[in-house]
């Protein structure tokens, strides 16, 4: 019984809370639960998922509110920025910025956004892949560095299953001198995706968590046949790497016969 209640407490420490239109957490009365205090009595940080760009303006001025109140000390609330938003280099600048003259920490989940056909549109996004990825690998380099060099700090959860982008943020960790494990620093996939990535991020000694998506499976299935349109290039990616995962399954299947694979 002890054992399991530590086993609840460690994973209780590592949850990570995502908010989001969709799934159980949509019905939850948000507002109630950050007035009660749950995310620094629990000390669970909570992530607010970032939609289309229309909603974003409102998101944006919660998180901030919510930062100013809870992130004085560590980072709990965490904004969402879609790096493939032509307006989001500025409004990062603007949010570093305001964080430094009110004295918190500026906590941000990055990714490059889902909502793409839905934004094309609008011309809210950036004219090609390569810019967003450029967008995205400048900011994942400035959070970073204001991490290292802004008082009071910043705080980062990379989202993505962007092979380059892990490789890119990690060697940029190194060559700040940040540890593996600094708690400011977080890596993030969706459970079932580059899971191989996540792993070897977990294995080395970084921050690196799993999304779980949690919900009715109506609700939830939509999400994830969203999601799995829009990472067919990772993919994509893990087909190259079917030699590797062949190799894995060919060990562990000899080691359950007891031999010694080779
Ligand atoms: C843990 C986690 C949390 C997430 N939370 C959110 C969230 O809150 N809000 C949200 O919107 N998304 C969220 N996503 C999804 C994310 O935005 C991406 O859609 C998804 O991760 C694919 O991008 P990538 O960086 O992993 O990989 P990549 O395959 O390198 O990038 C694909 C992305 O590049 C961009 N892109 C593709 N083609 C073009 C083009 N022609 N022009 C411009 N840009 C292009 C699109 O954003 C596309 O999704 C989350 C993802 C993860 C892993």
């Amino acid at each position: 019984m002890g054992a399991s209640l530590q086993r609840i407490g460690t994973w209780k420490k590592r949850l990570l809370l995502h908010f989001s239109a969709c799934g159980a957490f949509a019905r939850l009365p948000k507002m109630q639960l950050l007035k009660m205090g749950r995310p620094t009595i629990l000390a669970i940080p909570l992530l607010l998922d970032a939609e289309q760009s229309g909603r974003q303006p409102a998101v944006h001025l919660l998180a901030r509110q919510l930062q100013r109140e809870f992130n004085t000390e560590e980072p709990i609330v965490y904004d969402t920025v879609q790096m493939y938003l032509k307006a989001s280099p500025q409004r990062l600048d603007q949010a570093l910025h305001y964080a430094g003259q009110h004295g918190y920490i500026y906590a941000v989940k990055l990714v490059r956004g889902a909502y793409i056909e839905q934004e094309r549109p609008f011309g809210t996004i950036f004219d090609t892949k390569e810019d967003t990825d450029a967008a995205f690998e400048t900011a994942a380099e400035k959070i970073l560095q204001a991490i290292v060099t802004k008082r009071p700090s910043a705080a980062l959860m990379l989202a993505t299953h962007n092979r380059s982008s892990l490789f890119n943020a990690v060697q940029m960790m190194e060559k700040l001198g940040l540890a593996r494990n600094d708690q400011r620093v977080h890596f993030a996939q969706i459970l079932g995706m580059v899971d191989n990535l996540t792993y070897a991020l977990g294995l080395a000694g970084y921050n690196a968590s799993k999304l779980l998506v949690f919900g009715q499976i109506h609700e939830v299935l939509p999400w994830l046949l969203r999601r799995t349109r829009e990472n067919r290039d990772a993919f994509g990616a893990q087909a190259h790497e079917l030699p590797v995962l062949r190799n894995e399954i060919r060990r562990r299947l000899l080691g359950r016969l007891g031999r010694v694979p080779r």
